[in-house]
């Protein structure tokens, strides 16, 4: 089965270099139109020109495919509906939105600035839900759409010297969780990509053969698979060196330890049972958990 994205119409973000230069790429080979957004700006965030966008709209178009450039800061909801209101007014539609774009500010927390957490909280987080619900509209109405969005390891894991960003990438998979529910029955999928690659992210941390191995290209393969018709829904994909795994964030069976004025001390003394990962499983939505601890409840008090 082959993934032809011919007709599909696609704006990736933060599309002017690194791994989102990739995904335009990967798009575009399999014959999706592409919006390149890119601020083009430093890694931390600052300055910007559209020239890097503009540079990855003409390898696309030297290779036969058709892409437009938009250096939207995905910051700006305003500039944001612009840019997807150009794609609409050109190619009609909007079928996939990666939501790539990302700054780094790194500091242990004790240093980090109040307004260093609230800039990559904007780009990351609130980035990827102007960009979503420019489009969130228009894939309901078409009754189509794929969404990636961008999350990573320093989320899903932590990582010293990154609060701030670890905080917005794990805010994504909670963001996915719940648009894949609501977009679920308007057949729009989200789904999250924890990439693994060299870019100039990583540049300073990986030594020159890793850089090699973990070309973006790599990690692109996942982002046209989770842009697919086939794509599934509500997924963190990860992705690194051509290695696909999958992060759940799971549920172990738990204990009933009830309210009694000892539980904190029985809680504590039970805590290797409350930890033990036998039989540890996935509830589809919130929900489902407390359900699942009402019922563990029950279950001891009848017994
Ligand atoms: P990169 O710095 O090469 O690319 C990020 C791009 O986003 C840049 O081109 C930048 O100009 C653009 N950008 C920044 N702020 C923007 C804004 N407000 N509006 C529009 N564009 C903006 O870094 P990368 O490694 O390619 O990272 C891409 C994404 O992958 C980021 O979300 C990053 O957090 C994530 N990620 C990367 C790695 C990795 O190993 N490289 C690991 C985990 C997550």
């Amino acid at each position: 089965m082959m993934i032809d994205l011919r007709g599909r119409v696609a704006i990736v973000t933060g599309a002017g270099g690194g791994l989102g230069r990739a995904h335009a790429l990967a798009l575009a080979t399999r014959g999706a139109k592409v919006v390149v957004n890119d601020l083009g700006g430093a890694r931390d965030g600052r300055g910007g020109a559209i020239t890097a966008a503009q540079s990855v709209v003409a390898e696309i178009e030297a290779a036969g495919g058709e892409a437009i450039a938009n250096g939207a800061s995905v910051t700006d909801f305003a500039a944001v509906e612009a840019m997807v209101a150009e794609a609409k007014a050109k190619w009609g539609r909007v079928d996939i939105l990666v939501n790539n774009a990302g700054i780094l500010r790194d500091r242990t927390f004790a240093k980090m600035e109040l307004d260093d957490f609230r800039a990559v909280l904007d780009v990351h987080l609130m980035g990827s839900v102007n960009c979503t619900k420019a489009v969130w509209d228009i894939m309901r109405e078409q009754a189509y759409g794929r969404i990636v969005m961008t999350t990573s390891s320093s989320g899903l894991y932590g990582n010293f010297g990154q609060a701030h960003y670890g905080a917005a990438k794990l805010a994504l998979v909670g963001l996915m969780n719940t648009l894949g529910l609501e977009g679920a029955r308007y057949n729009v999928r989200v789904n999250c990509l924890s990439p693994s690659a060299a870019t100039r992210m990583t540049e300073d941390v990986l030594s020159p053969e890793l850089l090699e191995l973990m070309a973006p290209a790599s990690v692109a393969v996942g982002v046209v698979a989770l842009a697919s018709e086939d794509a599934p829904n509500r997924v963190v994909l990860c992705a690194g060196a051509g290695t696909f795994e999958r992060a759940y964030v799971t549920l172990t069976q738990g204990v009933f330890i009830g309210a009694g004025a000892d539980a904190p001390e029985k809680l504590l003394a039970q805590f290797d049972r409350v930890s033990d990962r036998d039989g540890e499983w996935l509830p589809n939505d919130g929900p489902m958990q407390a359900q699942a601890e009402v019922a563990a409840a029950q279950k001891a008090l009848a017994a």
